[in-house]
């Protein structure tokens, strides 16, 4: 069964009264990957992730899960799925659920239920009626859920919304553990930083195209270190430090901010500005986070489309 992607979609797509919702997307998830899923309020995220998981039909395109096709019934043992609400029942108890949705799965192994609960920390809860859980407890319970039939590729939609941080470390390291084990997991999540604890990879989804899938090594070689300058004139600012340090890799941000790569002696740049009467506000160095990586790629998009209607 073993393949090297889990997740496989070739141009995979949903239209919504022709409107697109998720337009050809070609996305690749590893075996053994944390897949963190990443985009703006109405990108796509949950409609690409009720497609895998057979929630939702595709318009267009293909999906294979360990190499086969989504629609073949062996598909739909191998996930479990987290998405959006978890469809708890409020006035029954954790086991109760477990109970509920075993059954739908034709599951008549009680042992994978008691296991699910022991997994998520909800061995002990007893007779305590879902709708006097917190939220962490809940959210454990919708793992618990997904864990049931124990599938290999775990599927789920913001996991840490509304969560103290208390319940985020507590699901993290739940993630951890069964990634250890060899879970493979894709995640959406706006919490950027919180995924970026533990994502090996990334897609980052825009207006309905997957617009980057990258591993974290490559993000962070991409998040490289900057040395940041704000001054009066960034284009004579630019053409002074060429003149010092021709094969210079600078990006101008925006009409004050410069950032220059691989630069070891900031105070050296700074003090050729301020002798060649360069106004310099302020002056650093900064590591780029994923946050700020995702954000510059959305501006970045937005201004490409902006200058291709521009020059249209
Ligand atoms: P969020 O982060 O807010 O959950 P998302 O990235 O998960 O957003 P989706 O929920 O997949 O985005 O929605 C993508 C687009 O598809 C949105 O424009 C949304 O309005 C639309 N959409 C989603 N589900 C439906 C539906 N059942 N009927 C019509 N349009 C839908």
């Amino acid at each position: 069964m073993k393949n090297e992607f889990v997740v496989e979609t070739t141009a995979l797509t949903k239209a919504y009264k022709g409107k697109m919702a998720v337009d050809h997307i070609d996305m690749k998830v590893r075996d053994g990957a944390i897949y963190g899923f990443i985009g703006r309020n109405g990108a796509g995220k949950s409609t690409t992730l009720k497609m895998i998981c057979g929630l939702a039909r595709p318009t267009e395109g293909d999906i294979r899960i360990f190499g086969r096709k989504a629609d073949d019934p062996m598909c739909a043992r191998w996930i479990g799925a987290l998405i959006e609400s978890a469809g708890l029942y409020p006035n029954m108890s954790a086991r109760q659920n477990m109970i509920m949705k075993a059954r739908c799965l034709g599951l008549a192994d009680e042992k994978s239920i008691d296991r699910a609960l022991a997994i998520t920390g909800l061995a002990d809860v007893g007779k305590k009626k879902i709708k006097h859980f917190s939220m962490g407890m809940k959210q454990r319970l919708g793992i618990a859920l997904a864990l049931l039939g124990n599938p290999d590729l775990l599927i789920l939609d913001e996991p840490i919304n509304g969560l103290d941080p208390e319940g985020i470390r507590e699901i993290r390291q739940l993630i951890l553990d069964l990634n250890e084990e060899g879970k493979t997991f894709i995640i959406s999540s706006h919490i950027l930083g919180e995924l970026s604890r533990i994502s090996t990879h990334y897609g980052i989804i825009k207006e309905g195209n997957l617009i980057e899938q990258v591993s974290r090594e490559s993000l962070e070689k991409k998040c490289k270190d900057y040395f940041q300058i704000e001054v009066d004139d960034t284009k004579r600012a630019l053409s002074i430090v060429m003149e010092h340090e021709p094969g210079i890799q600078a990006e101008v941000c925006d009409k004050h901010i410069i950032r220059f790569y691989h630069i070891k002696d900031g105070a050296g740049l700074n003090r050729i500005l301020l002798e060649n009467g360069l106004k310099l506000y302020a002056s650093g160095f900064h590591h780029m986070d994923l946050e700020e990586y995702f954000l510059n790629r959305m501006d970045c998009m937005d201004t490409e489309k902006k200058e291709e209607g521009e020059n249209a």
